[in-house]
């Protein structure tokens, strides 16, 4: 049986947007990513988003209520499979899933911290699309333009050197946690984030398809 309730974890940087993205075009959930869902009430100056603004500016995490209350409607709603990206990032965000959900398999994508730096100091994104690119795999110095819809690339503010350090910390302080308590659930799979990104895609489709 297809395994249609799934969480992405990982630390930033690890290939999670990437990878959900090929997911949903290929099995079709529904792909919720917290960031992106932020990402958007900030440009839409929200009262959300002016809230979550300074802590993701900082590299920290937004208060768990906060987050809490944005993603279950839409949890709920995706009654076909969800992939999530980036939720829950604490104790208290999983334990408050446990509530309105129950999880098929949780895909921990691990990488070091070294590489974490690496990768998201080159990343952009694409303003069209959200298309993800790497100046370390895909991209070319000074190419300012997305192949697929000719959207503007742009590093995201968090993504700037100064925040990257916290944003591991964070990760490794907050989120860690995660991986024994899918653990002790029985439904963690580990994969490692260093291979290139078609093998774990591979990977994946293989643990959520057979
Ligand atoms: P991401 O795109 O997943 O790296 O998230 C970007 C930023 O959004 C994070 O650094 C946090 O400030 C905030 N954020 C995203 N997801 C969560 C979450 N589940 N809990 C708290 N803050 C979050």
């Amino acid at each position: 049986m297809a395994l249609t309730r799934v969480v992405l974890l990982g630390p930033p940087g690890a290939g999670k947007g990437t990878q959900a993205k090929q997911i949903i075009d290929k099995l079709g959930l529904v792909h919720l990513s917290t960031g992106d869902i932020l990402r958007d009430e900030v440009s839409h100056e929200t009262e959300l988003g002016k809230t979550a603004k300074g802590f993701m500016d900082r590299g920290e995490l937004v208060p768990d209520q906060l987050i809490i209350d944005m993603i279950r409607g839409r949890i709920e709603a995706a009654e076909a499979g969800f992939l999530l990206d980036g939720f829950p990032r604490t104790t208290a965000q999983a334990d408050a899933l446990s509530e309105f959900a129950t999880i098929d398999v949780v895909l921990n994508i691990t990488l070091p911290r070294e590489e974490v730096v690496r990768r998201l100091t080159g990343r952009r994104v694409c303003r069209g699309c959200g298309k993800i690119y790497n100046l370390t795999f895909n991209l070319a110095e000074g190419e300012n333009a997305c192949a697929d819809c000719g959207g503007e690339l742009y590093q995201r503010d968090d993504d700037k050197a100064e925040v990257i350090e916290n944003r591991y910390d964070v990760y490794e302080d907050s989120t860690t946690p995660l991986i024994d308590f899918y653990d002790k659930l029985g439904v963690l799979r580990t994969l490692d984030g260093s291979a290139g990104s078609e093998c774990v895609f591979s990977e994946i489709i293989d643990i959520l398809t057979t």
